[in-house]
Formats: C-alpha cells, sequence, structure tokens
C-alpha cells in the first residue's frame, strides 16, 4: 500500500534545519513554493512522480 499524502522529511536549504513537507502525490509530478517552517524562506519544492511509481522529493532554494 502507499499512501497518497506522505509527510517528506528534508533540510530546509536556507538553515538547514530538518523540516518536514506534506506532499500530495495524487497531483503526480508537480513543482512548488513552500515557505520554511524555522526560517519562512521560500522553497522550491520539486516533486517527481515516474511512470513506475518511483517517488522522489527535492527542495532547493526558489528564485
Ligand atoms: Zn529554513
Amino acid at each position: 500500500m502507499s499512501e497518497l499524502i506522505s509527510e517528506e522529511r528534508c533540510s530546509c536549504p536556507f538553515c538547514a534545519e530538518p523540516i518536514t513537507i506534506v506532499v500530495d502525490f495524487s497531483a503526480g509530478s508537480q513543482t512548488y513554493i513552500e515557505d520554511c517552517q524555522v526560517c519562512c524562506q521560500p522553497m522550491g519544492v520539486v516533486v517527481d512522480v515516474d511512470a513506475d511509481g518511483y517517488r522522489s522529493v527535492r527542495v532547493g532554494r526558489a528564485s
């Protein structure tokens, strides 16, 4: 089984604090901006879901 809504642990690209972001994989691959819960800087979140159902989440500095 796999949850469509998943909490993903990652590190903020600005303050390097460990954070948890909630990702909705039912929407497929997507890119959006989410503010860091610690330093409130805008992170760019990149969600990839490939044809095999493999999921990856990356965060980086939004420009
Ligand atoms: Zn931060």
